[in-house]
């Protein structure tokens, strides 16, 4: 039987390092008279509401300034972009924030409406200031196993596989979901670790070989976003589960793998919600403080 991967206890200990980490900033930093600032552009969408709510609720409580209530596009100052907006508006808001020395942290919020393509808002965005990881120069850098600010999903599923003790190297691991913020992503991280890593997506659903894959995975990522794509009998006996889907079914949120069955051929399993999700949020935190360190340092050169 499954043990739980607790993803909330984990980002509640991440929350307790960052705390120290700004604290240590502040002593490397004494004359930065700026606060970490994050700024957030979130569609009128309901989903998108309650993550930045709970994501700025974080970041205050982290000591990291958020001012999300200052996006606007129209006249009346607004916490939401309208589902309309025109990419012009976009650029234009994208640009201020990449400009200005007192915002060190850039996040997007998805859905996005279909006239803003997530790759074109993604290469708006200064690499220095993207903390999710998502700017074509970030991603170029986790390719060579370089990168400073990376995926944020991906680098919380490796907190949850790190949480379970296993050593990855030369261990089997099968990543369902081959999209740029994280099946690609985590597929990297885990080929870093020296996993012999599979990639499998919609085209191996088509051939009718997601299964077999499945079956020999000792580590499995599921980021596919189709409830119950996953069944326990699929699982590896002992294997160590990571579901980072998030569907509504009946009111109720859920992953991608089937929770009760896969948790009785498990060894660790990430439940959905309160398993990936509160992770991603302290990445996002943790990649604004590295984007935070980095200016501050660059202004220190500059100065010098
Ligand atoms: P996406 O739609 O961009 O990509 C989905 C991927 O799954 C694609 O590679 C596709 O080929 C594959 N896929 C779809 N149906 C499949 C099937 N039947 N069999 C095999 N592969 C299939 O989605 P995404 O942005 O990568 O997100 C995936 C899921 O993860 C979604 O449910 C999303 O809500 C969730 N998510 C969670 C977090 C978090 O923090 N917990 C963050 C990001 C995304």
């Amino acid at each position: 039987m499954g043990e739980l991967i607790k993803g909330k206890a984990i980002a509640e200990k991440m929350k307790v390092q960052l705390k120290s980490q700004l604290l240590d900033l502040k002593r490397e930093f004494p004359d930065a008279t700026e606060e970490p600032n994050l700024r957030i552009l979130s569609f009128d969408t309901p989903a998108s509401k309650v993550y930045q709510r709970a994501q700025v609720a974080i970041a205050e409580s982290l000591g990291i300034h958020t001012d999300a209530q200052e996006v606007s596009t129209t006249d009346s100052p607004s916490r939401w972009c309208p589902w309309d907006v025109t990419p012009e508006a976009i650029e234009a808001i994208i640009h201020e924030w990449n400009n200005n020395p007192k915002i060190h942290g850039i996040f997007v919020h998805q859905p996005l409406p279909p006239q803003i393509s997530p790759q074109w808002i993604s290469s708006l965005i200064d690499p220095n200031k993207d903390v999710e990881g998502i700017h074509p120069q970030n991603s170029a850098r986790r390719f060579f196993a370089k990168s400073r600010i990376g995926s944020c999903t991906a680098l919380a599923c490796m907190e949850l596989i790190k949480e379970t003790g296993i050593d990855l190297e030369g261990k089997e691991a099968v990543v369902i979901g081959h999209s740029e913020i994280v099946g690609r992503p985590v597929t990297m991280l885990l080929l870093d670790a020296l996993a012999t890593t599979t990639i499998c997506h919609v085209g191996t659903n088509k051939a009718g070989r997601l299964k077999e894959h499945v079956q020999r995975a000792e580590v499995l990522v599921v980021a596919a976003g189709k409830p119950k794509l996953i069944p326990g009998d699929w699982i590896k006996e002992g294997a160590v589960v990571i579901d980072v889907g998030i569907n509504v079914v009946d009111g109720k949120v859920v992953g991608d793998v089937d929770f009760e069955s896969a948790k009785a051929k498990s060894s660790w399993i990430s439940p959905v919600p309160g398993g990936v999700g509160p992770v991603t949020v302290m990445i996002v935190m943790r990649n604004t403080l590295e984007a935070y360190r980095q200016q501050l340092n660059n202004a220190k050169v500059q100065n010098s």
